[in-house]
């Protein structure tokens, strides 16, 4: 991979107030990774690449990533990213609605990272536990979602996503199949190890 593009891509995605992932929560996935190195890794949430790219230096030889995102600009500076990163033989990008695209994938993965629209996290886990290797690891993004999660007075614009956000974390720590750990690394990260 490309070092210094990649620093120009993070740079460049904050000067834009795209949120990629955060310094403290991709540390944390990487420990992961490198533990447990992944031969493939399904992402929903492309934006323009960002964690994509640092993912996949963590892949199995001959890995991959499979990435999903809706904003046509966003998929346009993501492909460029990737190519000037260097990995275009490691990730590739599904354009298009998630919650159309995840019930068509055929394939199964050791790792799916959540990071998209938080309203949306129930259906999400439900199409991550269909598509998981024995032994997989579920990591989802921004579950504590600025502590909106843990109080009861939110905006009646946050009210979806905090709902979805709690049902989620219900979800996770209730399931037989998963071992989960929440950790307040940046907007929150779950991690749910399958067991069974
Ligand atoms: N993982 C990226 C950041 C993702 S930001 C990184 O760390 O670099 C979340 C992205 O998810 C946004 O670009 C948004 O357009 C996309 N998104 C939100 N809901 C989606 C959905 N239902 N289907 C596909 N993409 C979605
Ligand atoms: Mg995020």
């Amino acid at each position: 991979m490309n070092k210094i593009e990649l620093q120009n891509i993070k740079k460049k995605a904050l000067e834009e107030k795209i949120p990629i992932i955060m310094d403290d929560t991709l540390e944390v996935i990487s420990k992961i990774l490198k533990e447990q190195p992944p031969f493939k890794i399904l992402e929903i949430g492309t934006a323009v690449g960002y964690s994509a790219i640092c993912f996949s230096e963590y892949l199995q030889p001959n890995g991959y990533i499979d990435t999903i995102e809706r904003d046509e600009a966003r998929v346009k500076e993501a492909k460029q990213n990737i190519k000037k990163a260097e990995v275009e033989d490691k990730i590739n990008i599904y354009e298009g609605d998630a919650v159309e695209i995840l019930p068509t994938l055929k394939d199964t993965y050791d790792i799916v990272f959540i990071d998209a629209a938080k309203g949306k996290y129930p259906f999400f886990l439900k199409e991550a536990m269909r598509c998981l290797n024995k032994n997989g690891i579920i990591i989802a993004d921004n579950v504590l979602y600025k502590g909106y999660v843990m109080s009861n007075y939110n905006k009646h614009k946050q009210r979806t996503a905090v709902r979805n956000l709690r049902e989620y974390i219900a979800e996770i720590t209730e399931s037989p199949n998963l071992e989960t750990q929440i950790l307040e690394v940046g907007d929150g990260l779950a991690i749910s190890k399958r067991k069974d």
